[in-house]
């Protein structure tokens, strides 16, 4: 069998055996694609790979009058000289009312392209790009192949986001390159959270020296963001986690160099003071600053994970549950009216004593647990569920995202390492009519947790099983995250594969 044909019916969870996918007896077949299509029809043949080049002619129907230039901006960009022909035309597509679905048919007469937006050519280009091959047979590059292929593939859900720290530790093209190879993973939306390194002009003593998270490359990183289709989100922890450190660490990026800080935050400095209007008054201050520099997204996240009861003697006057319903509320009806919804992690909104959330992740108390009834319904609830105790178990049903859909909230899925449940989990919000799917990535975004992190959570936010067993190791994440290096131009060693190192430096010491 040469032909390599993989049949999903759209919007279903039901996938025809993969056993399909095997080529020619002698050599299986290989889609280095993620995530795979998920198509009224995608089939592939490689044994029957047609030109990709200069001579290639790309024919573009799209009502958007950006699509021709973007696509051939981009393909001069990735094959230079080698690059084929745009030519924008009307072959009268049947497009869907997905906006951003796509289609392509690559035969010998050439290449197809057809979606009803910008975006649906952006996810066609990509797709194309991941199965480019180099013409065989030379020493050099002079030109590419593609399999002859036929897809039409439109995405699970709309609001598919990656969720990524920006650790002290980490340089900045490790950022740029995980918010361009989601791009590359058709993810469409990135939530930066600053950890300290955002550099404010209006508080210069948020965070830690030497922020690498200058106004400048926010600009830089949300305009490339632009370009690729994925929207950047900024977040500020505005309730829990107010010292932006990981709690077992002990860090804090504010009152670790800076105690003449100490009443904006609750003796031991975790939770922000809630009592103390200064704190809303810093807290607005970041947010327009922050919301400016991220280019004014539709959204922005506040946090509030994991904040802990009262310490200071204004907080306890009164009921802890009031006090943070009033901040959150006061804070969202602000954001809201600087052009971006509330987004926050859902677990104060759980009365961890409550039986019905045994198993799952809950916080919160019985007072903060009355946030579901109070807090404005257009907030969105961000509910991780990362399964303790067993990152690999599979769960089908998802209670907590239920009971917040009930109450009026968007609700979207986090799964973090949680891969067996995730696809699970982004087929309960497509059926619930939940807002999405949020890869928190937090200190992971390193080796194989990248990896399965990206290719798990890429698909099942599309909606199609990730593909088991690569034919050369996770090449398709390989070729992905080269080409993301080709398009940065990085030349340091640390910036090319999954790890910094393949021998960690200290082991030719220690050993
Ligand atoms: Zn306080």
């Amino acid at each position: 069998m040469k032909k390599l044909r993989l049949h999903v019916l759209a919007f279903s969870s039901v996938l025809l055996p993969l056993a399909g996918l095997s080529g020619n007896e002698a050599n299986p077949d290989a889609i280095e694609l993620a995530p795979l299509p998920l198509p009224v029809e995608f089939t592939s043949d490689m044994d029957n790979p047609v030109a990709f080049d200069a001579s290639t002619k790309v024919v573009v129907d799209c009502p958007d009058a950006a699509a021709a230039g973007w696509l051939a901006a981009h393909f001069a960009e990735w094959y230079g000289k080698f690059a084929p022909k745009v030519q924008l035309a009307t072959f009268n597509a049947n497009f869907p009312t997905n906006a951003e679905a796509y289609a392509v048919k690559v035969d010998a007469a050439g290449v197809k392209i057809a979606a009803r937006t910008l975006a649906g050519v952006r996810w066609a280009a990509y797709s194309i790009r991941q199965l480019v091959i180099a013409k065989r047979g030379i020493f050099k590059t002079e030109g590419h192949l593609l399999p002859t292929l036929s897809i039409s593939d439109a995405p699970h859900l709309a609001f598919r986001c990656v969720h990524i720290c920006w650790m002290p530790e980490m340089r900045k093209e490790q950022i740029e390159r995980a918010i361009r190879l989601a791009a590359l993973m058709k993810f469409n939306y990135a939530i930066l959270e600053p950890w300290g390194m955002y550099r404010s002009e209006k508080h210069p003593w948020w965070g830690w020296p030497e922020g690498k998270m200058t106004k400048a490359e926010v600009r830089r990183l949300v305009a490339i963001g632009n370009d690729l289709g994925i929207t950047l989100i900024p977040q500020i922890a505005a309730y829990g986690h107010a010292g932006a450190g990981r709690s077992c660490t002990l860090k804090n990026s504010v009152l670790d160099l800076q105690p003449e800080y100490e009443p904006l935050f609750e003796p031991g400095g975790w939770n922000w003071c809630l009592a103390n209007p200064e704190t809303q008054r810093v807290l607005r201050e970041l947010i327009v600053e922050m919301l400016g520099d991220f280019g004014n997204p539709p959204y922005i996240h506040l946090g509030c994970d994991e904040a802990q009861p009262p310490t200071c003697p204004e907080c306890r006057k009164r009921p802890y549950g009031e006090l943070v319903c009033e901040h959150i509320a006061n804070l969202a009806a602000f954001t809201k009216e600087h052009g971006a919804r509330a987004m926050i992690w859902h677990d104060m909104l759980l009365d961890r004593d409550d039986p019905r959330w045994k198993g799952y992740v809950k916080c919160g108390s019985k007072l903060t647990a009355t946030l579901a009834d109070t807090l404005p319904k257009d907030v969105i609830i961000c509910d991780w569920q990362y399964s303790y105790g067993d990152m690999k178990e599979t769960r089908k049903d998802w209670p907590t995202m239920a009971y917040f859909k009930e109450k009026g909230f968007p609700v979207a899925g986090c799964p973090w390492r949680n891969y067996n449940a995730m696809k699970p989990m982004a087929d309960f919000i497509a059926e619930i009519g939940g807002f999405g799917i949020i890869e928190t990535t937090w200190h992971h975004l390193r080796g194989n947790d990248w990896v399965k992190m990206f290719r798990y959570g890429s698909s099942a936010a599309w909606g199609t099983p990730v593909r088991k067993g690569m034919p050369q190791y996770d090449s398709e994440f390989a070729i992905a995250l080269r080409l993301v290096g080709h398009d940065m131009k990085v030349k340091d060693y640390r910036d090319t594969g999954h790890v910094d190192y393949q021998v960690p430096p200290s082991w030719w010491i220690d050993n």
